[in-house]
């Protein structure tokens, strides 16, 4: 029989992670640019914390920039901006922002089919280095496919400036591997979903290294960024090698994507994650106290309440998260959890009551 097995895998080329790389921003983007303009997208604030300073360093080079102020990530505004890129007929990308502004950058690049570079003002989530791209439609989250960055330039020194909260939410995303990874053999074991060990193994180890090192992570540290942003980028390689979120997206973001849904609470994404891993932890029957624990280390909170969020929200979103990406099969299986399970779940690892 004729060898038939087949795999594709996308990669950033140049990743650079530390103290001052923004410095090595024109050198990069001059190797991926055959023609056309350089365009900036990017938002007030991030404006102001890397976006100015990467405007600054592309025109000095001598190359042609523009720079697009935007907001949320949506449609109409991906819509204005591939608009405006006719007239600014751009060559390359520059994402400079936390989350919303890569998103964005990630789809106008896929939709115009040129390059991007991402440079993240603060490792909040793992998107800085995903091909995926979360848009907001009509007032829910969805995750789109998009491409990979070429570049990805993570300046610890402007990333430490971030809130700390956002380093927690970093960290969290990678830490939940844990429980996608549980829900990813589960899937290979009942419904015969493709595995990758390879892929496994390293999301594996992202996470184990955030759950040995939590204490390590710090606010106003620029070792705690560093550290969180290598396992992001870590658990982003695990995502290009299987070609799928699988490796780090499991229950765990099933339940975010549904408290999003709800549109309940103030807690980002990371916490919410956080939050879904503690409990989908419990339900895989694994140990969910020593997750939390780990929580506590590096002060990210798992209670419902502390982010505003009701009771009978969590529950409702626990009970009807499968629902949000039917394929994606996990613990929380293929119909809804009684409203009684998620409620005695949630109760017994502390996330309400
Ligand atoms: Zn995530």
């Amino acid at each position: 029989m004729e060898f038939e097995k087949f795999k594709s895998m996308q990669f950033p080329r140049d990743v650079m992670v530390g103290h001052g790389v923004i410095a090595s921003l024109p050198e990069i983007t001059k190797s991926y640019l055959k023609r056309g303009s350089v365009l900036i997208i990017t938002g007030n604030k991030t404006y102001d914390l890397a976006g100015g300073e990467a405007e600054d360093l592309i025109m000095k080079s001598g190359l042609e920039v523009h720079v697009i102020r935007t907001d949320q990530a949506n449609n109409s505004n991906i819509q204005k901006i591939e608009e405006e890129s006719v007239d600014l007929k751009p060559g390359i990308l520059i994402g400079v922002g936390g989350g919303s502004k890569i998103d964005i950058t990630k789809k106008v690049a896929y939709d115009l089919k040129i390059p991007y570079v991402s440079v993240p003002t603060s490792p909040s989530h793992d998107g800085i280095a995903s091909p995926r791209a979360s848009i907001k439609e009509k007032g829910v989250f969805v995750s789109e496919q998009a491409v990979m960055p070429v570049a990805i330039i993570a300046d610890t020194a402007i990333m430490v400036k971030a809130p700390y909260r956002y380093l927690a939410a970093g960290a969290a995303d990678v830490i939940s591997n844990v429980t996608a990874l549980m829900d990813w053999k589960l899937a290979h074991r009942v419904k015969g979903e493709e595995y990758s060990s390879t892929a496994a193994a390293l999301s594996e180890y992202s996470s184990r290294e955030l759950i040995e090192k939590a204490h390590m992570i710090m606010s106003g540290v620029e070792e705690s960024v560093w550290l969180v942003t290598k396992q992001i980028l870590a658990s982003g390689t695990a995502m290009a090698i299987a070609s799928s979120s699988r490796p780090a997206s499991g229950s765990e973001h099933l339940f975010a994507h549904a408290l999003e849904k709800l549109g309940v609470g103030s807690a980002i994404h990371g916490e919410q994650v956080a939050i879904g891993s503690v409990v989908c932890m419990y339900l895989h029957g694994g140990d969910w106290e020593k997750l939390a624990s780990v929580y506590r280390k590096i002060n990210l909170p798992i209670r419902a309440r502390d982010y505003g969020i009701r009771d009978e929200d969590a529950i409702k979103a626990l009970s009807t998260a499968h629902k949000i990406r039917p394929e994606r099969f996990t613990i929380l299986g293929d119909s809804d959890l009684s409203y009684n399970a998620a409620e005695r779940a949630l109760q017994i690892t502390g996330i309400i009551g």
